[in-house]
């Protein structure tokens, strides 16, 4: 049922460390398995997306969100005849690297860390680490090791300077394509457009259910006024004073499925014209994952008033700077007191390497730090901060 030019798992470039196939299992759904099974899997359950973890049990977390994209993502490789258990599998490991407090923790940690070693913290890069390096299951090697092609989609970014450290530790890997300027598989395409898609709708979602945002807001937003309006007239029982949950439910659906269809129609036509033949072609063709225009400008708009109305909106920003404090605070104590960290990490951070007062030696000392941290739940986290400073916040 592949399209030939979807990555296929009897054709994978394989393993960092060569195995025996699994007598039941293609390898992508082998990684697949590697991933829910993981402690870095289990974390994101109490990781921040939008709303920090306490201030409500249904908003989405970072393990809902990845379960959300990973069904848009099946949903939309099914449809265009792409690899389904690869997309998966890269969909729920997308976003093992963050940490926790979402976007306020990561940007406080690339702070701490670019002042100590060039390349700061970036939350992709740091996803492909946890299944390269920090996640400790196998007797014989650090990591999942799992497939070039889940190792790919996972590394969605990467700077210049970071692909030119990955080529020259494992040349023709995962870097070469940013200093190449390649395009990953469609697979991995897919994932980045359906992670857009499923969080401008969840948080729309979420945003409404705090309070945060308003429907009489949503009248400036084009795409969902249009599924709104047409949700409404289909069914005037949604315009009762009662039913706005239920109507917001519907507009949302509505919009989800135009975007999926949008996407399914858009990018095969750009498939049909760059006449691929092979999974390789794709490599060399631009990006083809992708909306319409006048899809493509709406969805901007969306993401726009979020970023106005939501992530900037007072309330989450107050959280956003105890969030920064927290992790400022972390990183501090523990790169005085590498002692304070768990046992493995304190062994790490106090090994030879890392000892002295040379610049590499702090780089490598600040680097197990940000591991620590960034593996941290959100929770964990704020409860460090009170035991190692004496202050509650986002306790
Ligand atoms: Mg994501």
């Amino acid at each position: 049922m592949l399209a030939p030019y979807a990555c296929d798992a009897a054709a994978t470039r394989g393993r960092r460390y060569p195995e025996q196939p699994a007598p039941t299992r293609t390898d992508f759904q082998r990684d697949r398995d590697r991933i829910v099974h993981s402690t870095a899997f289990r974390r994101l359950v109490y990781k921040t997306q939008v709303f920090l973890n306490h201030e409500g049990d249904l908003f989405r977390t970072r393990l809902t969100h990845s379960l959300e994209v990973a069904q848009l993502a099946r949903s939309l490789a099914r449809a265009l005849q792409l690899n389904e258990d690869l997309v998966e599998t890269i969909a729920l490991a997308h976003d093992l690297g963050h940490t926790p407090f979402g976007h306020a923790g990561q940007d406080e940690l690339n702070e701490c860390m670019r002042l100590r070693q060039r390349g700061g913290f970036e939350h992709n890069l740091q996803s492909l680490r946890v299944v390269d390096e920090l996640e400790e299951r196998y007797p014989e090697y650090n990591g999942l090791n799992l497939c070039f092609e889940t190792r790919e989609g996972i590394l969605k970014h990467c700077s210049r300077a970071d692909a030119l450290r990955l080529e020259s530790t494992d040349p023709g890997g995962v870097g070469q394509r940013f200093l190449k300027r390649w395009q990953p598989s469609l697979e991995a395409q897919l994932c980045n457009l359906a992670d857009e898609i499923a969080y401008n709708a969840h948080d729309i979602d979420d945003g409404f259910r705090s309070g945060l945002i308003t429907l009489n807001q949503l009248e400036n937003v084009a795409l969902f006024q249009r599924f709104r309006q047409s949700a409404q007239s289909e069914h005037p029982s949604l315009s009762a004073p009662g039913a706005s949950r239920r109507l917001m439910y519907e507009a949302i659906r509505r919009m989800l499925s135009a975007q999926v269809y949008d996407v399914i129609a858009a990018t095969q036509a750009a498939i049909g014209r760059a006449k691929l033949t092979k999974p390789d072609d794709v490599r060399y063709a631009g990006p083809l994952v992708q909306f319409h225009a006048d899809m493509r400008q709406a969805s901007g708009e969306l993401k726009a008033f979020l970023l106005k109305q939501l992530y900037r909106h007072p309330q989450v920003m107050q959280t956003t700077q105890e969030a920064k404090t927290v992790v400022k605070d972390l990183f501090d104590a523990y790169l005085n007191a590498p002692a304070e960290m768990q046992a493995g990490f304190a062994a790490r951070a106090m090994a030879d390497e890392c000892s002295g007062t040379s610049d590499i030696a702090d780089a490598l000392r600040a680097r197990v730090v940000a591991d620590y941290i960034a593996g941290m739940t959100d929770r964990f986290a704020a409860r460090e901060h009170a035991r190692l400073t004496g202050r509650q916040l986002l306790l």
